[in-house]
């Protein structure tokens, strides 16, 4: 496997040059007073990215995992009931830890390749006349299955129902990709980690937090202690950290939202639909289908894709790795064996995309897909060859 190689697995990303020499520095003092000068900007304009001028920004040492264990263990309390959409292994993974930590947990049980279901949520709330349902829990977008989920209309469902629940959305695989605007939404958890739209190596838990969610924090009773807002807030007003911070990771996290914010967050979501576009041009030329089941739902920052029926997508995986050095993202759950997934987000530009498609393409025709070779990828350099004048400077 050369480093060379881009990685088309939806995250970790490619971390560009860029990024890895700003992470490339020697320990410093946290508690020393320029600690506070990198980090407090740090939260302040990571905001932008959430969309949110009244939330607030709290980052943990930990991956997307440790954020969604954050949100719920700082605002609920055990029994506490919590309403959610499975439909795909990052639904299901939510749903998992909140019932682990002893949560009371509605599922609406969807196909995977949908969205999450405004309708019925609306139903599910308006029922609940009691308001016992605390929580509404949303996976932006589901990296098992590409879909992105439409988080305005869950928040319009939820004023709908008249319901006070709160909203959490988990952003991992979406959030500095795809636009996100958790105040407009009326979001009250944003989870969301480094390793993704933010290009760097795994590490920081990023969540937004509503003045509402902290609100809850105080009577919330899960147990909490590296997790815990009021910690982390508290160290966080005068500028430090409640224990040792991921120093490389902030100085990355520093670095990488200049990087965003040069290209422009917009310029940012409009190379990432492209990209996407271009994969899912190939596609189609390939005679493939998107586990996605809908144009509406089709995710930016990854394609999940059926292979024909008869042929197992972890061979066509293993084949782009061991005989071309790419990684690909293999399905997961219910899709493992029935689907691969290119990831396209991050630092990725049209001529890195167009090697992925031209390498699966080669794994494809070696296990005798039937698909023509060049075929995808013309049809992908046909839609960027005619877009192309943002993506040259971009990554
Ligand atoms: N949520 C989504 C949508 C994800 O894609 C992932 C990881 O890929 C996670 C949560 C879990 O994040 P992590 O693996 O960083 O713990």
């Amino acid at each position: 496997m050369s480093d060379q190689n881009p990685l088309f697995i939806p995250g970790p990303t490619n971390i560009p040059d860029r990024l890895r020499n700003a992470m490339h520095i020697q320990t410093r003092d946290h508690r020393a007073p320029d600690f506070v000068e990198t980090f407090a900007p740090v939260l302040e304009d990571t905001k932008k990215v959430f969309g949110t001028t009244a939330g607030t920004v709290i980052t943990f040492p930990a991956s997307g995992t440790g954020g969604w264990e954050a949100a719920v263990c700082n605002t609920l309390s055990p029994g506490d009931k919590v309403l959610v959409a499975r439909y795909g292994m990052f639904s299901h993974r939510w749903i998992d830890l909140c019932e682990r930590h002893g949560l009371d947990v509605q599922i609406i049980e969807c196909p995977w390749g949908a969205g999450a279901p405004a309708d019925r949520f609306e139903s599910a709330l308006s029922a609940d006349s009691g308001h016992e349902i605390k929580a509404v829990l949303v996976t932006h977008n589901e990296t098992a299955t590409g879909v992105k989920s439409d988080i305005a209309a869950v928040r319009a469902a939820m004023d709908a129902a008249s319901h006070p629940a709160m909203l959490f959305v988990d952003c991992v695989s979406s959030l500095a990709s795809m636009p996100f605007e958790m105040d407009a939404w009326g979001v009250d958890i944003a989870v969301s980690g480094s390793q993704k739209g933010f290009m760097l190596a795994t590490g920081m838990a990023i969540l937004g937090v509503s003045p509402k969610a902290l609100d809850a924090m105080q009577t919330a009773k899960l147990p909490r202690t590296f997790f815990d807002f009021r910690d982390m807030m508290g160290a966080n007003a005068s500028g430090g950290f409640p224990y040792t911070p991921p120093l490389q990771l902030i100085y990355g996290m520093r670095e990488s939202l200049k990087m965003l914010f040069e290209e422009g967050l917009d310029n940012v979501y409009a190379r990432h639909h492209r990209l996407a576009e271009g994969v899912r041009r190939a596609v189609g030329a390939w005679g493939l289908e998107l586990v996605a089941k809908s144009p509406d739902l089709y995710s930016d920052t990854v394609s999940a894709i059926y292979v024909p029926d008869g042929f197992d997508s972890n061979a066509l995986t293993d084949q782009a790795f061991n005989q071309y050095g790419v990684s690909f993202g293999i399905g997961l759950g219910e899709m493992n064996g029935r689907a691969f997934r290119i990831g396209h987000l991050g630092s990725l530009t049209d001529v890195m995309v167009l090697s992925g498609l031209a390498t699966i393409e080669m794994a494809m025709a070696d296990l005798d897909y039937g698909v023509e070779l060049g075929s995808g990828v013309a049809a992908a350099q046909e839609y960027l060859r005619a877009g192309n004048s943002a993506s040259v400077k971009s990554a």
